[in-house]
């Protein structure tokens, strides 16, 4: 069913009793051509590359809880492509780039709102290495711009710019294509388009091991609901890859954390920008509802736990009221946490693994909710092919051993 104005109205005339599930929910069968592990953004996402790019449809994606339950569902939406190396700048940006058109892709509005993203620069140092960073943003063809104080008064007039001002701020450094997206659109609108194209979308049943041949070749999973045979197997867990990765016989570099955010009551148009500031580890940005969204440090203590420390709640607040003095007439509505999948050097992993038939997508620790198109559609190149994407070879496992590492940790905005 296509969703527009008019099936809107149509279904306004029905009193709305004519819509149709968004997916299928099928029971699962026992053998797929291939099964990915995790319903979030990017296992979605590469299941629907999948069908679209390569034509396969015999898959599924099986996930123990609901869609976009793990990360996908808890995060705090920016996208942004402002990274500083070459091969992430590209990998960010080509995800930027479809999630501009994904919208009518998936007809399904994942609320993209290219708002401009805000990085607050609170001394010399920042403002020289932000010009450094938009130099070479500039270089790999991509927008960023430093904004002078007075630019940021104008795009952020919430923020305390007055001379007594705790924090403060020289200028800045922006990206204008930047902004939000919907978080479980974005699940939904992949699971919907994918699972038009034939896939299989499985929730509620936990991977619980993995089915291997003499060979020591990956053939299938074992589950809550059986085996399922598999002539590839991908891995998308997120927190929980190295869990995962264990269960298979080999050993990830990824430590899981907790990953906390929180959103205030709403109120009217305050905030039309995200506004990160890496001195406090701080970022926020206003909702379509109104509810300003906080986001900030991780809790740097390996945790499975999706609650977030009292401490790091605590200091990620002071750092808003810093920032922002009228928002202490707030009140904090909700709180919750994430488990993300954190790498050395702050880069993701994509490709091959040492256990054949099983390939992975992991470690975009705090932020791979803006990587998810370029998640999925490289996962998706690996699992049809064997061999990774141009965008995802620099990105492989491999670079553990080979020491080829990229290392994101300040353009990561929350530094880990
Ligand atoms: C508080 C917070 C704020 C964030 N803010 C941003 C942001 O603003 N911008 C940004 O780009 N990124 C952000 N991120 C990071 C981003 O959310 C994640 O990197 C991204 O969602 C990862 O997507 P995923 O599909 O890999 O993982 P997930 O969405 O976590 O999906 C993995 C799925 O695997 C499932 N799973 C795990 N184990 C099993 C098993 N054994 N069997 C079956 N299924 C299993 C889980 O239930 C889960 O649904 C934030 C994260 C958090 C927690």
């Amino acid at each position: 069913m296509k969703y527009s104005a008019l099936a809107l109205l149509r279904g306004a005339w029905r009193s709305h009793r004519n819509w149709a599930q968004a997916w299928r929910s099928p029971e699962p069968k026992h053998a797929y051509d291939v099964v990915i592990v995790g319903g979030g953004g990017h296992g979605l996402a590469a299941a629907y590359y999948l069908a679209k790019n390569h034509g396969v449809t015999n898959v599924a994606v099986i996930e123990r809880g609901w869609l976009g339950g793990g990360n996908t569902g808890r995060n705090t939406t920016v996208v942004r492509s402002n990274y500083l190396f070459p091969e992430s700048a590209r990998l960010y940006d080509f995800a930027l780039r479809l999630y501009e058109g994904l919208g009518r892709e998936l007809n399904f509005n994942v609320m993209l709102s290219q708002r401009g993203h805000l990085m607050l620069a609170h001394s010399r140092h920042d403002l020289e290495s932000m010009s450094r960073w938009v130099n070479t943003m500039h270089m790999h063809g991509i927008d960023a711009e430093l904004v002078s104080r007075e630019q940021v008064g104008a795009l952020a007039p919430a923020l305390d710019l007055s001379p007594g001002a705790r924090l403060p701020v020289l200028g800045g450094f922006r990206q204008a294509r930047a902004g939000t997206a919907r978080h479980d659109a974005v699940a939904w609108g992949y699971a919907r388009a994918a699972s038009a194209l034939g896939v299989d979308i499985i929730q509620e049943c936990e991977v619980t091991g993995f089915v291997k041949d003499g060979a020591g070749r990956v053939t299938g999973v074992e589950t809550a609901r059986g085996p399922i045979r598999a002539e590839r197997v991908g891995l998308a867990a997120a927190g929980h890859s190295s869990v995962l990765a264990r269960l298979a016989g080999f050993r990830l570099p990824v430590v899981s954390y907790a990953l906390q955010a929180m959103v205030t009551e709403p109120v009217k148009p305050r905030l039309d920008t995200v506004v990160i500031s890496p001195g406090t580890g701080v970022y926020v940005s206003q909702s379509d509802k109104g509810e300003m969204v906080i986001g900030g440090s991780l809790d740097l203590f390996a945790s499975y736990a999706q609650r977030g420390s009292f401490a790091v709640m605590q200091s990620v607040l002071a750092g808003t009221l810093a920032l922002f003095p009228s928002f202490s007439r707030l009140r904090v509505m909700r709180q919750w946490a994430g488990i993300v999948d954190v790498v050395h050097d702050s880069s993701p992993i994509i490709g091959p693994t040492p256990i054949p038939g099983l390939y992975i997508n992991c470690g975009w620790g705090t932020g791979g909710f803006k990587a998810i198109p370029a998640g999925g559609w490289t996962l998706a190149h690996v699992l049809a092919t064997g061999r990774n994407h141009e965008l995802a070879e620099p990105f492989q496992l491999e670079r553990f051993a080979t020491g080829r590492f990229i290392d994101e940790a300040a353009a990561a905005g929350i530094a880990h």
